[in-house]
């Protein structure tokens, strides 16, 4: 809009249109009264998202302005929608006095609520880490910086491939994702709800250096190990100033910056990420997923700490090893229990120190920090108990704090009011001014009832009583029957149906005193709340160094809860290549199971790198193979895992390319999808990875896809070593294990019985006999006379030797043969035409030399 076209509006509409050129990408909550009002397309977006109705005010240019609004008292809901759907909102308050302003009141945008950096308690939801992140790309290299603005936690990486970038986006899911303008990696971006192009001069290098330097109060980052990661500090920068042009205040929690290293974690590709159903399942949702089973941690902190876990298993079996020790200690000793108790109370430290250092905080959370300090002589006594050296560090960074418990005793009464604005939160006993404006305001009511019954004798009139509005303060008042028996000097304020009230000088001293009194109280208690701020940030550090091994041992004793009660085994970690499973069970499929779960042994090391799965549908392939999974990946973040025992050597990477989804939004059919994670496996797989292959070359006609099966098997078990489940309803692929090396066939189990067919889910040695395919189609009810009329089809196929396509029995034609099959080559297909004992030796000669040329 032009200044010209500005100046047409009222002194108002100025004000707003001014304050909205500064925030044109946010939705402007305008502050008016107890509104908050949002103009032109903020309101008609505003109206559509949160189904407000939209109305008018005013004009401009001639045209009604759109117009919607909140009220100021429920905002919290509409922001808390808003941000979920990745909206950014510019909070802007009225900051001057209404009475004393000539035109409008002065505003000012107070906050910018982002989807990315919320950490008002209301807008977040407690057991999901909430992050803000930066990308950045460089001849196809990336950089990457994520911050926890709740914790502080701010992480660096540099993904070298759009592959590892895309799986970095699914580990860490960012609320919101700033990308620079000239960013081109589209399918990166839309991998978040709230992506927000930037200027590419925020992505600077030198700039972000000093950002940085000058958040962490540094000279340079050297000290972080940072210093040569020009991509992910260019991220880092501009995530830096983002987060501080939003939140408008000081962030003395964000200290310093961590760079990952993907060769201290076993890395999980996006596909895999998701096949895994970690923490979310197939369809979005969180039920039926790993940490749906494994979180029954006592604070939300250390819900979030242990999905952080679950999606970063670590390769350094000294960390593993060390959770695993506690875990032991915990368990052995039956103390999880007791200290799961103990947690409870701690609630969610991390977040109330997140607030204490935005000084944002609420009363409530200085009352529940009180209440986790309180907890921590307690939690000391019970890990006494215990001599591990892995719960050592954890019990010294949570020691006491007595100091700091003290002074929130002293300070914060015992259940304080949501907000600060009316006061009553400050203890009494704490501040003897406070004690003194707090007196006088009180004292108020014993004073009262002396007046009323002094001049209820000195005038005789019994229907006198004292009492207080808001409107017109003190008053007298007496009954309209008696109203002729009050003194001169009674002065009338308000007349009612059945009474009068009046006012007399003394009472009208006493209200100048009491209502002057309370705002002195009021006034004071305010500055003794923003001191309380002052006095705790000094601590800061020790209290978030707190939260951290509060959480952790949340995580561990849950750990060791899940443990016991799930029957979990500890995993033994060792330096020999290898899996050696015995009898491992699928930590979600038992849960959900009515029926009891068949325990299954896995198998694999460098003699036995592949084992070959087949079995009828429905028999429990999928499930065997992820519960491989599952189990290696809950040992390489410390746990305890489903299975009577468990031995693993070095794991670098898990691969799973499992069942097909297509992948619409992309544009990409189910076999494309499929045979790009193929590629990835393929490239990208070594002898210590552990890769599931299931079911791959569905997609297409039967001779590729087994073609296919057939090439990327023998890959991976001759080239690249690696440790794989390959599970296959190509039977012929069975014929590998006698001609490669390192090579096995196993199958589920099922019993046919009539019609009838009984899965038992037993993995055995050896290929599997059958497919019942069709039996399996009749037990899904497909109907009778189409299994009749596919048996009648099946033997007709089987009599034409076209058993490749079902596999009804175990193949006759040896498999090397039929992987030929797909193509022949032209010299193949001529010489398949030549009749030898048709031709004259001239044309056998001309024969000879076509082939020849063909070659
Ligand atoms: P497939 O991949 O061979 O088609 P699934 O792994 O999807 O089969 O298993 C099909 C169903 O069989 C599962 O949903 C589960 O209910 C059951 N199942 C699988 N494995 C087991 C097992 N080991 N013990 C008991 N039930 C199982």
């Amino acid at each position: 809009m032009t200044v010209q076209a500005i100046a047409n509006h009222t002194p108002m509409m100025q004000q707003y249109l001014k304050i909205k050129a500064q925030h044109p990408e946010e939705l402007l909550f305008y502050r008016m009264g107890d509104f908050y009002e949002l103009f032109f397309n903020d309101a008609k977006r505003a109206s559509q998202l949160l189904d407000i109705s939209l109305t008018k005010r005013g004009t401009s240019n001639g045209e009604p302005i759109p117009m919607a609004g909140v009220p100021y008292h429920s905002v919290e809901g509409y922001l808390a929608r808003l941000v979920q759907l990745g909206e950014s909102v510019a909070i802007c308050e009225q900051i001057g006095d209404p009475t004393t302003s000539k035109g409008p009141v002065e505003r000012q945008v107070v906050r910018i609520v982002t989807p990315g950096t919320v950490s008002d308690e209301a807008l977040l939801n407690e057991r999901v880490d909430n992050l803000i992140a930066a990308i950045y790309a460089h001849n196809d290299q990336f950089g990457y910086a994520t911050l926890d603005i709740t914790s502080g936690r701010f992480l660096l990486s540099e993904p070298a491939t759009e592959e590892e970038m895309q799986a970095e986006l699914q580990r860490t899911r960012p609320a919101e994702l700033l990308y620079p303008e000239d960013f081109t990696y589209h399918a990166l971006t839309e991998m978040s709800k709230g992506s927000r192009r930037r200027p590419i001069w925020e992505f600077d290098l030198e700039t972000a250096k000093q950002q940085l330097n000058q958040q962490f109060g540094t000279r340079d980052l050297v000290g972080f190990g940072v210093e040569n990661c020009a991509l992910g500090l260019a991220a880092a920068g501009c995530l830096m100033q983002y987060v501080k042009d939003t939140q408008r205040t000081a962030l003395p929690h964000i200290r310093a910056l961590v760079k990952e290293n993907k060769d201290q974690s076993v890395i999980l590709d996006a596909a895999t990420r998701r096949n895994l159903e970690l923490t979310q399942n197939l369809s979005g949702g969180f039920e039926n997923t790993v940490s749906s089973v494994l979180d029954c941690t006592t604070t939300p902190m250390g819900s979030r700490l242990l999905k952080r876990w679950l999606h970063q298993p670590m390769r350094d079996f000294t960390i593993v090893n060390r959770r695993l020790d506690a875990i032991t200690a915990l368990k052995d000793t039956g103390l999880y229990v007791d200290l799961s108790s103990s947690l409870r109370p701690v609630g969610d430290m991390e977040r109330i120190l997140a607030r204490l250092a935005l000084r944002s905080a609420r009363p409530r959370d200085m009352a529940r920090l009180r209440g986790a300090l309180q907890q921590l002589p307690e939690l000391e006594s019970l890990l006494e108990e215990i001599q591990d050296e892995a719960i050592a560090p954890l019990k010294q960074a949570c020691s006491p704090m007595p100091e700091l418990t003290q002074l929130l005793e002293e300070a914060v009464v015992e259940a304080p009011p949501v907000v600060i604005r009316d006061g009553g939160v400050i203890a009494p006993g704490y501040n003897a001014e406070l004690d003194e404006w707090r007196d006088l305001a009180d004292g108020a009511t014993k004073y009262l009832e002396e007046l009323e019954a002094r001049e209820r004798d000195r005038h005789d009139i019994d229907t006198l009583k004292v009492g207080f509005n808001q409107v017109h303060g003190f008053y007298i008042q007496v009954s309209r029957g008696q109203s002729h028996l009050v003194p001169p000097y009674y002065v009338r304020r308000q007349t009612l149906k059945n009474a009068e009230r009046y006012i007399i000088p003394e009472l009208k001293e006493h209200e100048d005193k009491v209502l002057n009194s309370k705002s002195k109280a009021l006034a004071l208690e305010k500055k003794l709340w923003e001191e309380l701020f002052d006095k705790l940030l000094p601590h800061l550090e020790q209290l978030q160094r707190a939260a951290e091994s509060l959480s952790t041992l949340d995580v561990l004793a849950n750990l060791a809860e899940r443990a016991e009660t799930l029957n979990y085994c500890r995993p033994t970690l060792s330096e020999t290549r290898g899996i050696d499973i015995a009898g491992g069970r699928h930590p979600v499929v038992e849960q959900v199971l009515d029926a009891p779960f068949i325990a299954n042994p896995t198998l694999l090391n460098a003699e036995r790198r592949m084992q070959i799965i087949t079995g009828p549908n429905m028999g429990g392939k999928s499930t065997y193979m992820r519960q491989t999974a599952l189990i290696t990946l809950l040992a390489h973040i410390g746990s305890y895992v489903p299975a009577e025992s468990v031995t693993l050597g070095p794991v670098d990477r898990i691969f799973t390319r499992i069942g097909a989804s297509d992948d619409l939004a992309s544009g990409r059919s189910t076999f494309m999808v499929e045979m790009t994670e193929t590629a990835n496996i393929l490239h990208n797989a070594t002898e210590n990875s552990l890769v599931l292959m299931d079911e791959i070359g569905r997609g297409t006609s039967t001779y590729d896809g087994l073609s296919l099966a057939w090439a990327s098997a023998e890959w991976l078990a001759e080239r690249l070593k690696s440790m794989t489940l390959f599970a296959t309803h190509y039977f012929e692929l069975t014929e590998l294990a006698g001609q490669v090396n390192g090579l096995v066939n196993v199958h589920l189990d099922a019993v046919e019985h009539g019609d009838e067919i009984a899965f038992m889910h037993a993995v055995q040695e050896g290929a599997a006999s059958k497919s019942y395919g069709l039996a399996v189609a009749g037990l899904a009810g497909v109907p009778k006379t189409v299994i009749q009329r596919a048996k009648t089809k099946l033997r007709q196929l089987e009599a034409s030797g076209h058993e490749v396509v079902t596999g009804e029995h175990a193949p006759q034609v040896p498999a090397a043969q039929l992987s030929l099959l797909p193509e022949l080559s032209e010299v193949e297909k001529v010489l398949a035409d030549i009749e030898p004992d048709n031709l004259t030796p001239r044309q056998a000669l001309d024969a000879l030399y076509r082939l020849k040329t063909l070659l």
